[in-house]
């Protein structure tokens, strides 16, 4: 047995499977050429953020057009970031917007898959392994710097104007003989495990990001933390130990990471691993007084995911929008496609951002009103009574009196070759449809500014006087321009135009006076359509309230 072979086994002396045993636990995975195995791995620090989820599309759609696997691993290995639930919630958040997961953690608390455990609070054996196996070969070794030597070290390098990290000459443990080791180990002192790196910051890699491109950087010299003093491996480690085993054939994760991919090709080569494709995802960005930054966990509320479903953005609108984020051509496709499902856009990693879409609310508010302006009436009301039962119960008592007049608001102007875009989100339907119930109709006084208080009298008496059928808008329409000739307006908006000193306005003035007394407003969907739905008793009661309550 060689002095390194010793010190692994005094390092791990419950380690007692090798890599090999591993690699064949682990096959390789029998799926057609070209086909992705990707993943997302989130850590249940939090609640789902749109970054996440947007990463998690990206993979998705990436293992769909490859006709690939797409898993979810759990990065559990920071207890003091975890958050209790925060895995649930970014897996309900996944299921709730039907985006599938092949393997791992499907859903909360349900599991699939042969390449587990998919959780890395349950790998730490397997990380042992690996490491043990790095010692014996001399590749990795213990250290026993202290928090304090760490710190006096790094302001040492800054006095000299030396890189910070521990390399080269400031790798103090490196230099110890497994026997030395050995006795510190024996003697209780605490260490962590670090990386032997062999690279020379003086040449250069080259990796392709599917991407950002081809991208050159200086090789890592930095012998980096593989196990913490506790046993939790690091990203690094476990990010390359687990990503073989698994399988993955291409990581897409967020840009943060692009720096330490010298780490990891560095890594994945030591441990004797094939190295993955890489594709590195720009984050979200906002637009801030003239800038661009970084969509804030923090300070936008809209960087949660929690945000679309409180604001009441069907699914689909969210999905749609960030289509639209992800491949720039999505809206053209859309545009040729408006009936498509969404599965079957080209999409391709390629034509992602390099240097980060910008999220625009107003544009996932036009996105959504196409979505929701192509739903039917009975749709739309089923979906504002859900959304309205969990977050505003007072609109929920009002729309679930009569669900059916409830859905006849929703029908009006709906259902036909051009829809009215009024609604971008559920909760817009409280002040879409608040005149159609008496508890929230707000009557006004206002008038049209060419109307004076006496011709709205009379025309409101005229109305109330000719008894108009509402159930169709034509016979309606007749019936109210009928009206104008005795009040002295124009039923003809042209012939009014020709010789406006002969009127006091035209007709459109008229229905204008109507609206304004029947819904309290100046714009509103179809009119005829709001009375008949309203029925003939209360726009009586609402048309005469109005015409009492203007002063002569
Ligand atoms: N747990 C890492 C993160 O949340 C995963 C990164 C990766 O996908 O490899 O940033």
């Amino acid at each position: 047995m060689t002095a390194w072979e010793t010190l692994a086994k005094v390092m791990f002396p419950d380690v007692e499977k090798t890599p090999d045993d591993y690699e064949k636990q682990y096959p390789p995975r029998d799926l057609p050429e070209g086909a992705r195995v990707v993943r997302i791995a989130p850590s249940p620090t939090g609640f789902l953020h749109l970054g996440v989820f947007f990463t998690a599309m990206v993979n998705r759609l990436t293992a769909d057009v490859s006709r690939g696997v797409f898993f979810f691993r759990l990065e559990d290995t920071d207890k003091k970031r975890e958050v209790e639930g925060g895995a649930a919630d970014i897996l309900e958040g996944m299921n709730t917007y039907g985006l599938s997961i092949d393997e791992g953690f499907v859903a909360p608390g349900e599991i699939h898959g042969e390449y587990g455990p998919y959780q890395q609070s349950k790998r730490a054996v397997i990380y042992h392994t690996y490491a043990k196996s790095l010692v014996e070969q001399g590749l990795a070794y213990p250290c026993f710097c202290t928090e304090d030597a760490r710190a006096a070290a790094r302001q040492q390098q800054e006095a000299e104007k030396a890189r910070t990290g521990y390399y080269g000459p400031y790798a103090i443990c490196r230099n110890l003989t497994p026997e030395q080791a050995i006795e510190k180990i024996q003697n209780g002192e605490p260490y962590v495990v670090r990386l032997r790196a062999p690279g020379d910051p003086e040449r250069r890699i080259k990796f392709t990001d599917l991407i950002k491109g081809t991208i050159e950087m200086p090789e890592n010299d930095e012998d980096l933390v593989l196990l913490k003093s506790d046993g939790i491996p690091t990203y690094h480690f476990a990010h390359a130990v687990d990503d073989h085993l698994m399988r993955t054939t291409l990581v897409i994760r967020g840009d943060e990471w692009i720096s330490s991919v010298p780490k990891h090709i560095q890594l994945f080569s030591l441990l004797g691993f094939k190295a993955p494709k890489f594709a590195h995802v720009s984050p979200i960005m906002k637009e801030d007084n003239g800038g661009k930054r970084k969509l804030s966990k923090r300070h936008d509320p809209e960087a949660a995911m929690h945000f679309y479903a409180e604001q009441g953005y069907p699914k689909e609108s969210v999905l749609e929008y960030l289509m639209t984020i992800a491949n720039s051509d999505f809206e053209d496709w859309r545009r040729t496609h408006p009936d498509d499902d969404r599965s079957s856009f080209p999409f391709n990693l390629k034509k992602m951002s390099v240097s980060g879409a910008l999220f625009d609310m107003n544009k996932l508010n036009d996105v959504s009103k196409n979505v929701i302006s192509r739903m039917t009436a009975e749709e739309v009301s089923q979906k504002v009574l859900a959304w309205a039962e969990k977050y505003d119960s007072a609109f929920y008592n009002l729309l679930v009196k009569d669900k059916n007049f409830t859905t006849g608001i929703f029908n009006i102007d709906r259902e036909n070759a051009k829809p009215r875009k009024d609604l971008a989100k559920w909760s817009d339907a409280r002040d879409y449809t608040a005149y159609f119930f008496e508890e929230t109709f707000e009557p006004t006084v206002e008038l049209p500014e060419t109307v004076s208080s006496e011709d709205a009298k009379a025309i409101i008496n005229a109305y109330l006087a000719a008894n108009v059928p509402t159930e169709d808008k034509q016979v309606w329409f007749e019936a109210v321009k009928a009206l104008c000739p005795a009040l002295g307006f124009s039923p003809d908006v042209k012939a009014y135009k020709q010789n406006p000193d002969a009127f006091k306005g035209h007709v459109g003035d008229v229905s204008t006076v109507l609206r304004l007394a029947v819904t309290g407003r100046r714009n509103t969907p179809d009119l005829c359509a709001i009375m008949n739905l309203l029925g003939s008793d209360r726009v009586k009661a609402r048309l005469t309230a109005f015409s009492d309550s203007l002063t002569n």
